[in-house]
């Protein structure tokens, strides 16, 4: 089935507490597509600017289920760019710099081409972008959207507007408290429900992920990675959400139980992620590495009954 995303393509730079890197290949939409074009094919609707670099359309280019044909090339723009820099446990950061650049331009149009997609994800970009996009998907099977603490912080009537259309929504634990004002993913969870979508997936980095839906509640583990293979993990929230909804998409199945399988399918993409810079692990991988790690993954959090 047809999976759209729209988000932002970014030129990130990277500080960890081991190394630095600059000009890699970024944004939400950059992971999200990559990651869900490991299950199904994915069309993007995105903007960059003519600083865009070419190896990074070259990576792009290289993963043949996704479509480019609402990429907009702006020369004349900038395209987003954000630095950020991990502490020690590399799981906390702080954003250095964020440079809007196209995203406070016009959104980029949709495609004709592009109008039967059914299931639609708006990862984490303006929350303007993100309605004004969605308004062209009235029929849409589900829509599920991402956000982040800089839109809730600038943009909480444009987000309270867009959980109203949602089905499901994919946030960080840190941000469903500042959105709630409840330290609980849980409750804090339920709380979303009361604005909008029908589920809510409460993300809470190396300690794993809660689905809060209507229908029930589910807690998962993070897959367990080891210190030295975790050498970068951004973009790991944008592959879990695509991962997510690559599955979601590529089944057509949307009750509770199968979302709780989506979240691991998500889980285990996401491992992948963290273990480069940029899109270079997903970029390489193939279907047989990730169903492995599933099998591995399904194995490590079964447990016995007595
Ligand atoms: P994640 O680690 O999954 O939260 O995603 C990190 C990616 O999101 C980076 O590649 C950034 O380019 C991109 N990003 C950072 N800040 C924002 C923002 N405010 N809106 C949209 N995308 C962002």
């Amino acid at each position: 089935m047809t999976l759209l995303v729209t988000g932002t393509i970014g030129i990130d730079t990277i500080h960890t507490p081991s190394a630095k890197a600059e000009k890699v290949m970024g944004g939400s939409c950059s992971y999200f597509a990559a990651a869900a074009s490991l299950q199904t094919p994915v069309r993007i609707v995105a903007a960059v600017g003519g600083d865009w670099p070419e190896e990074h359309r070259t990576t792009l280019s290289g993963f043949k289920n996704i479509c480019l044909e609402g990429l907009e090339e702006r020369p004349e723009s900038k395209t987003f760019a954000w630095g950020g820099r991990y502490h020690e446990n590399m799981n906390d950061r702080e954003t250095l710099f964020t440079e809007l650049g196209v995203l406070e331009e016009a959104p980029p149009a949709i495609p004709d081409a592009y109008r039967d997609s059914q299931y639609i994800f708006l990862a984490n970009t303006h929350p303007a972008v993100q309605l004004q996009l969605l308004s062209h998907f009235p029929e849409a099977k589900l829509a599920v959207a991402d956000s982040m603490d800089l839109w809730i912080n600038i943009a909480r009537d444009e987000l309270l507007t867009l959980f109203q259309k949602l089905d499901g929504l994919v946030i960080n634990d840190s941000e469903a408290e500042q959105l709630t004002e409840i330290n609980n993913a849980i409750s804090a969870g339920r709380k979303i429900l009361e604005m909008g979508p029908s589920f809510v997936v409460v993300k809470k980095g190396a300690h794993g992920a809660i689905l809060v839906h209507k229908d029930g509640v589910a807690t998962l583990p993070a897959y367990p990675a080891e210190h030295h293979q975790v050498v970068d993990p951004t973009g790991a929230g944008d592959s879990f959400a695509g991962g997510m909804m690559g599955y979601i998409a590529s089944t057509g199945k949307t009750d509770f139980r199968s979302i709780q399988t989506a979240l691991a399918w998500g889980t285990v993409t996401a491992s992948f992620t963290l273990e480069s810079f940029g899109l270079d692990t997903l970029a390489r991988l193939t279907k047989e590495q990730i169903d492995a790690r599933m099998r591995e993954f399904q194995a490590a959090a079964r447990v016995g009954s007595r």
